[in-house]
């Protein structure tokens, strides 16, 4: 499918209703970059949910809230209400501020990897974040990925993707996007961090990963980007075309 096959949708977009579209996944397989070209297209807000798991972990790391790879659990409930998250656009970029500070960057460090599936699975931390969630999709043309957006944050949204890839690809894509940001790592450090977090991330007991039933399932293991997008977008102007 070229990029213009939706031309005539993309022309009737102000008609269209705003939808909830929730994408979620495994580490590294592609969803923030789906949802960041389909809320594009579609003019909705993207929001990844994972970047705010990954700001809370930097709080902790730099306020001495983790000992030896340990979340101190106590002092982190306590902390929560200090935790001022935000996003904001920057030259067409989402940049995620941590109590006013812009931490885009940093929370993509090997060391918050290490942490931040040992932070997710914290009650409050997961009470906190997905209060947030829920109320910047208040009011439709949002499109959030994560672990657990079908089926805790959005379990109403119109369309659920779920998005897979080979575990090869899902580690070359990791590895290939930490090198061009300059964060020196290994492919097996890449591979060993992924493993671990899908591990933890679907045998949570709160909002675990899971395959909600009335998900789509999108294996891009072989599909480009332009491909990818061009899936999703078809299943949007089907929802919009047929009874909605
Ligand atoms: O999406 P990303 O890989 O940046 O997410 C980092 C981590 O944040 C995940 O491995 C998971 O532990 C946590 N997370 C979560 N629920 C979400 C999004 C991310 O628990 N909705």
């Amino acid at each position: 499918m070229g990029a213009f096959s939706f031309l005539k949708e993309l022309l009737l977009l102000p008609k269209m209703k705003k939808l909830t579209i929730a994408i979620d996944g495994y580490s590294a397989c592609g969803k923030s970059t789906l949802a960041k070209d389909l809320a594009e297209k579609l003019g909705y807000i993207f929001i990844d949910s994972g970047a705010m798991y990954r700001g809370v972990s930097l709080y902790c790391l730099r306020n001495g809230l983790v000992e030896n790879s340990i979340p101190d659990l106590i002092e982190i409930k306590k902390a929560l209400p200090k935790i001022n998250l935000e996003f904001k656009r920057i030259k067409d970029e989402n940049h995620l501020f941590l109590n006013e500070e812009d931490v885009s960057i940093e929370i993509r460090s090997n060391e918050v990897a290490q942490i931040v599936s040992k932070i997710a699975v914290i009650g409050e931390v997961r009470k906190k974040l997905v209060n947030e969630q829920r109320k910047m999709g208040e009011f439709g043309g949002i499109i959030m990925d994560g672990r657990d957006i079908g089926s805790v944050v959005f379990p109403n949204a119109e369309l659920k993707l779920f998005v897979t890839a080979s575990e090869e690809v899902r580690v070359q894509r990791r590895f290939d996007e930490l090198k061009s940001k300059g964060i020196i790592s290994s492919i097996e450090e890449v591979r060993t961090n992924l493993k671990e977090r899908d591990y933890i991330d679907s045998h949570r007991k709160i909002g675990p990963l899971i395959q909600v039933s009335d998900a789509i399932v999108i294996d891009n293991s072989n599909l480009s980007r332009q491909e990818q997008l061009d899936f999703a977008l078809g299943l949007v102007f089907e929802y919009n075309s047929t009874s909605h």
